[in-house]
């Protein structure tokens, strides 16, 4: 017997057609095993596709300036339709399922309504229900404030719901279910030899997710990594030959430790760079002519701060003459109008000369657990860009990754050649 929480996005559930499958998934997986056992089985579901947005669009259109509290009320309805649904479905193949809302359970919140942050889940409930059979189905993205109220957690949230409820109930395994079949090694749009990855770690998931391999909720994998949740990335629009759950066809997302055992069992080949991540979502601000003296730095990026603008890649160029220099970061370009304001703002303060603003750059990034053990990776990006003709205009690191700022029309031509650089191209172009 095995605990698995499943969980599906707006996609699988945009219909009772497609809600459908999704039972027939779930049923499969809750059924009894060849030794005759039977897995536990939670269901977290996202609203139906382009639900939530309609409902956001409802609340503005009520009032611009409309209360969080409500709001909450509003957009939270989408899952509870889904959730009762899927439940109802369930029963008529013959099933034992319930919903239970994020109040019922509860899911504990903070009180942030529109971005609230899972503080706990009361598991009790949910597993002597499970443990006598019944599958159980919760609405992701919703949860309860201490004061009593309706909260939602933030667009996407129902993968941190999953994960949520999967370290509350000791899951072996949250399956997310999605419109990918895993984690490659690249965008496979832009590198048809890009090949899905069996196994990546929690730390080359963060770092992929919040640099635009777009796959999960950044904030899902941090919970996961917290809590110790191994997570399943896999495809939930597959036939009745498809490979079982069970047996791993997506990609898994893991502890170092168990990364380490998969690459020992020769189930992992180990690589120095596991996956390339691209991002256009950023823009690029240079002030000129700021004075070279402590405190300096600081007067740009507390007003960012105090604004919750994050400010990813930074730069001060050597110091020009007579005690300036030039600062460049990077903000994210949703974000731009805001910090041109609040820097102008505060002109006087700051004492810069010009404000250079553009949006026209891309972030590409080499994400590998390897590196921590190996040299020559930012070397060997470095030469690669370079060969191509490609000018870096900044570069970050960390422990596992190297970021380089380059022009956003050069994005996919530098996502090949690294791709190719790291010897990441599949044998075989992907069907
Ligand atoms: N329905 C919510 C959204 O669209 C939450 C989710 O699907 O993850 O953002
Ligand atoms: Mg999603």
């Amino acid at each position: 017997m095995a605990r698995i929480v499943m969980k599906f996005g707006g996609t699988s559930m945009a219909g009772t057609e497609r809600i459908r499958r999704v039972a027939n998934l779930v049923r499969k997986q809750a059924a009894p095993k060849e030794d005759g056992t039977r897995d536990e089985v939670a269901v977290v579901v996202s609203a139906m596709a382009g639900e939530t947005d309609r409902l956001v669009n409802f609340c503005r259109e009520a009032n611009a300036l409309y209360d969080p509290a409500e709001y909450d009320v509003v957009v939270a309805s989408g899952e509870q339709v889904t959730s009762g649904l899927l439940a109802i479905t369930l029963q008529g193949l013959g099933c034992k399922a319930r919903s239970w809302l994020g109040w019922q359970l509860p899911i504990r919140t903070v009180e942030a309504h529109a971005k609230a942050r899972i503080e706990g889940v009361d598991g009790a409930a949910l597993g002597a229900s499970m443990a006598a059979g019944e599958i159980a189905v919760i609405p992701g993205f919703q949860g309860l404030a201490e004061d009593g109220r309706v909260t939602t957690l933030g667009r996407g949230g129902s993968d941190t719901s999953a994960v949520a409820v999967a370290a509350a109930i000791g899951a072996d395994r949250c399956d997310i279910y999605t419109d990918v079949d895993g984690v490659y090694t690249t965008d496979p749009r832009i590198v048809a030899r890009a090949h899905k990855l069996r196994a990546v770690t929690y730390e080359e998931m963060l770092e992929l997710a919040s640099v635009g391999a777009k796959v999960l909720q950044t904030r899902s994998v941090g919970l996961a990594m917290r809590e110790g949740v191994r997570v399943q990335v896999l495809s939930s629009f597959v036939d009745d030959e498809a490979a079982p759950a069970d047996s791993l066809p997506g990609t898994l997302i893991v502890s170092e430790e168990e990364m380490e055992q998969l690459v020992e069992n020769g189930d992992m080949e180990r690589q120095l760079v596991t996956g390339i991540a691209h991002d256009k979502n950023e823009a690029k601000v240079i002030l000129t002519r700021v004075p070279d003296k402590p405190g300096a730095v600081a007067h740009i990026f507390a007003p960012l701060a105090a604004a919750s603008i994050n400010v990813d890649m930074i730069i001060q160029n050597v110091g020009r003459d007579k005690g300036e220099t030039d600062v460049t970061f990077t903000v994210p370009q949703a974000d731009l109008p805001r910090a041109q304001a609040l820097l102008e703002d505060k002109r006087a303060e700051i004492g810069f000369n010009r404000l250079i603003a553009d949006s026209k750059i891309a972030k590409i990034s080499v994400v590998g657990v390897g590196m921590k053990s190996h040299a020559g990776v930012a070397a060997t990006m470095f030469g690669a860009l370079a060969e191509r003709g490609i000018n870096i205009q900044a570069i970050s690191t960390s422990e596992i990754k190297v970021s380089v700022m380059i022009d956003e029309d050069e994005t996919e031509l530098a996502v090949r050649v690294l791709h190719t650089a790291y010897g990441l191209d599949a044998k075989e172009e992907a069907a």
